[in-house]
């Protein structure tokens, strides 16, 4: 059966994967075998998170009465139900609804509604509290097909800790990356110096490693010096797969919704207030603004380094409209001059504009020339993929460490759509 629980937690405290943890060891206990545990995220860009929108499927074999019995006595004493903004979804069912929920609620926004439809459909066990909107992402979470996948160890504190600063050693998270990058990212920022897989919130996370495989998340963690954790779950995850993304066509995105795009540059790339940078990217006559935010650190700099004419594929959510950036990839570079009046022959003074159309002509002797200087700039950028750095990345968002999925390489070269997994 497929156990899938959503939105427990609030930003004072709580975190569905803990419950996921929690339930996992009961249900143990009670000798049901737990055969995957699963962190799903879903759609980034969905107003009701409070986080990362994540929620959890349990695939497990045992009597599903009892499971389900289990599950909502779980939720109920650890959700924080007292937040108005809390809303647990449970869901045991011993039917894998079809994908096409999961990748909506990836991909798209979903009703409680379209979910229960769902529910009934598989004959599940459901149970939604409150406004009932949980039942959308444990839905989501059963639905789940992962096609590409990693895994996430967490760990978590103990309770009598929770809310208190975290004592985890930094040297020893610097050193767990080293040991197991690329298999293992996401742990530190190394370009910027700063932990990533520590969190910040009053949640019961102690810290955690992502990466290809259990074995090497495993590994990267058998370094980690740390306070005693309560307990321990590796999740499978759709996290760094770029699931959330689909092939998009500039003029026809929709609020709400993660891209990939390809275009041409169509101005020279700004940077406003705040330090954020932002360049037109155009196609078929249609224009998109792309931004990359200040907190993308170093990442701004292949942006302000565009021209116009460079061809490139950008990823990112559509929000506002704009393509808030989450990865660039160059395909052309356009030749970038710098345009000039003249220097004049005669005294090597720079000439001045004569009036429009009419050239330029020295300020000193007179002289008179038509040709301005153009100089062609040497490019600091080539083609291939940027990415934002670690401390900036979504959690769907997948890092060039994995490589880059043909889909998206196809998309880059050649702008022609290609297939994924169904299309919303
Ligand atoms: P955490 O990551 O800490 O577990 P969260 O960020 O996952 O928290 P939730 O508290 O789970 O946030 O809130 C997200 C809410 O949005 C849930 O009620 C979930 O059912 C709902 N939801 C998720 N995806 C969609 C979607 N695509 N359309 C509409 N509602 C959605």
């Amino acid at each position: 059966m497929w156990i899938g629980i959503d939105d427990t937690d609030s930003p004072a405290g709580m975190c569905t994967t803990y419950i996921g943890a929690v339930l996992v060891r009961r249900l143990q206990r009670c000798g049901v075998r737990i055969v995957d545990a699963r962190l799903v995220r879903l759609n980034p860009n969905v107003i009701h998170k409070t986080r990362g929108n994540a929620a959890v499927c349990i695939e497990a074999e045992g009597d599903a009465e009892t499971v389900f019995a289990l599950t909502c006595a779980c939720v109920e004493a650890l959700a924080e139900c007292d937040d108005p903004r809390t809303n647990p979804g449970v869901v045991v069912s011993s039917v894998r609804p079809p994908p096409d929920f999961y990748y909506a609620a990836l991909r798209d926004f979903c009703t409680v509604d379209e979910a229960i439809g769902v529910l009934e459909s598989a004959g599940a066990r459901y149970r939604g509290y409150k406004n009932r909107r949980g039942l959308i992402g444990a839905t989501a979470a059963v639905a789940s097909d992962f096609s590409d996948r990693t895994y996430e160890l967490l760990a978590y504190r103990k309770r009598s800790v929770w809310g208190t600063p975290r004592q985890v050693d930094v040297k020893s998270l610097f050193r767990a990356e080293e040991m197991t990058y690329p298999h293992t990212w996401d742990t530190v920022d190394r370009e910027n110096g700063v932990v990533v897989g520590v969190p910040h919130t009053p949640d019961p996370v102690l810290f955690g490693i992502r990466g290809e495989s259990p074995a090497w998340v495993l590994k990267a963690r058998s370094s980690v010096r740390s306070e005693e954790p309560a307990c321990e779950q590796v999740y499978t995850t759709n996290q760094g797969t770029d699931a959330h993304l689909v092939p998009g066509t500039i003029g026809t995105l929709r609020e709400g919704r993660s891209y990939l795009v390809r275009g041409t540059v169509a101005g020279t790339p700004v940077t406003g207030p705040g330090g954020h940078v932002s360049f037109l990217l155009s196609d078929g006559g249609a224009e998109v603004r792309c931004m990359a935010y200040e907190p993308t650190k170093g990442f701004r700099d292949v942006a302000r380094r565009l021209v116009p004419d460079d061809v490139v594929a950008a990823a990112g959510s559509y929000k506002g409209g704009s393509l808030n950036l989450e990865k660039l990839g160059i395909s052309h570079l356009a030749d970038a001059v710098r345009i000039r009046p003249p220097v004049c022959l005669d005294c090597a003074k720079r000439m001045t504009s004569a009036g429009a159309g009419k050239g330029y002509k020295c300020r000193v002797c007179g002289e008179r020339s038509r040709e301005p200087e153009v100089e062609v700039l040497e490019r600091l950028l080539r083609p291939g993929w940027y990415e934002v750095p670690p401390t900036a990345r979504r959690h769907l968002a997948r890092p060039l460490a994995r490589g880059v999925s043909p889909w998206e390489q196809a998309v880059l070269q050649s702008g022609r759509e290609c297939d994924r997994e169904p299309r919303r």
